[in-house]
């Protein structure tokens, strides 16, 4: 009798297994439901992904808590991501752009592998994108510093074109010699 009791639960659990993995007709409930990926689990991939390098400062040196490292953790931990308030950054908080994180989701999944120096953080010109969370630079691709000599930064930049960016820059460019920008429209 006693072991009747103990083997029952397990019993019924079995059963229940069997209903739910046999027939066509399984309960809504435990089939995968296809909905966008939010911004938050995107963020938890990038800062995960193999690919993706992130600077754990500003490029000019400060550690302001709004490096690329601290913003795609700020991101991935479903937070704004804080913004510099050094010369012209205005300080504050603010969301990472889906758009912008989807298309360096894609990126990596390219096969590109790439270092992102700023997003949310540092100082640019007085209305960058970067302070809107729709920028990113990025310095290095497929392990070579971005420069004329790199030849992947010009598909790189074409591929976020596609992506739907209205603003990239690269060498050639004024004051991106060394490191291309990628932004998305307000
Ligand atoms: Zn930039």
């Amino acid at each position: 009798m006693k072991r009747v009791v103990l083997f029952l639960p397990l019993f019924a659990t079995v059963i229940g297994l069997g209903m739910v993995s046999c027939g066509s007709d399984a309960p809504t409930v435990l089939s995968p439901v296809k909905r966008a990926p939010s911004p938050t689990s995107i963020a938890v991939w990038l800062k995960s992904s193999s690919s993706i390098n992130w600077l754990p400062r500003q490029v000019s040196g400060r550690y302001d808590g709004a490096s690329a490292l601290d913003n795609i953790r700020q991101a991935a931990a479903g937070q704004a991501a804080k913004r510099s308030a050094y010369g012209t950054a205005p300080g504050g908080y603010v969301r990472l752009d889906p758009r912008m994180l989807r298309a360096m989701q894609s990126m990596a999944k390219e096969g590109y592998t790439f270092r992102v120096t700023s997003m949310a953080g540092a100082s640019h010109s007085r209305t960058s994108r970067h302070y809107a969370g729709l920028a990113f630079d990025i310095d290095k691709i497929n392990g070579r510093k971005v420069g004329h000599g790199n030849p992947h930064w010009r598909k790189f930049l074409a591929r976020c074109r596609a992506m739907g960016a209205t603003e990239t820059l690269g060498p050639g460019d004024k004051g991106h010699s060394t490191h291309i920008h990628a932004a998305w429209p307000r």
